[in-house]
């Protein structure tokens, strides 16, 4: 599809919003007060705001290859800081099944994949490393189904201890973290774990 063809679709997407709510973008034109933070995979099957139904306004996105929570990524660290400013109430940290970077992470030798792929993609080989034996035992397709999940709670945890989060925490914020999986085959979202309030209820977090 043509630039020209976007554009156009994206006037007639304007029309048909402003005719069914005449107020639909001066209403978010002048601000923003998010109560979820989402961090997830830049898959083009997922898609936040659709799969929560919820409205512009609700949801500061954040997404990388594998949704991965890094504390020295300065993207993602930088996006949880601002979206606490926003007065966020939840951190949704999102895998999703059928994800092509943890594949990558459970089935990639030390050559393999596009360099800077690789390079992302090495956290989620350090889940498949810390978890070796129960994936070891698992065929693939569940094995991969898995480390999806493993690599979610791996970024719940980093969530957590992060400093943004632990210092809302110690100032008394009310902040919620929770691990949930989306499964493109169907569009559902699966809780993994959450929430967590604070530093205490982080002991309840399944191993990651
Ligand atoms: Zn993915």
């Amino acid at each position: 599809m043509s630039i020209s063809s976007l554009l156009e679709r994206n006037k007639d997407w304007c029309e048909s919003c402003e005719s069914k709510d005449p107020s639909y973008f001066s209403k978010w034109g002048t601000s923003q007060a998010p109560e979820y933070f989402y961090i997830g995979c830049a898959d083009s099957r997922v898609s936040p705001d659709l799969a929560m139904n919820l409205p512009p306004g609700s949801v500061f996105v954040h997404r990388n290859l594998g949704g991965l929570v890094n504390h020295k990524d300065l993207n993602v660290m930088s996006c949880l800081e601002y979206a606490l400013v926003l007065g966020v109430k939840h951190v949704i940290v999102c895998g999703h099944y059928n994800c092509g970077a943890c594949k990558g992470g459970l089935l990639w030798g030390p050559s393999d994949g596009p360099p800077l792929t690789a390079l992302a993609v090495a956290d989620v080989k350090a889940v498949k490393a810390a978890h070796q034996a129960e994936l070891e035992g698992l065929p693939t397709d569940q094995a991969w189904d898995r480390i999806v999940e493993l690599n979610t709670l791996n970024g719940v945890k980093n969530a957590c201890m992060s400093f943004p989060i632990q210092n809302a925490w110690k100032e008394g914020k009310p902040l919620a973290v929770h691990g949930v999986v989306y499964n493109p085959a169907d569009g559902k979202l699966k809780e993994l774990a959450g929430p967590i309030t604070g530093p205490e209820d982080m002991k309840s977090l399944p191993s990651a």
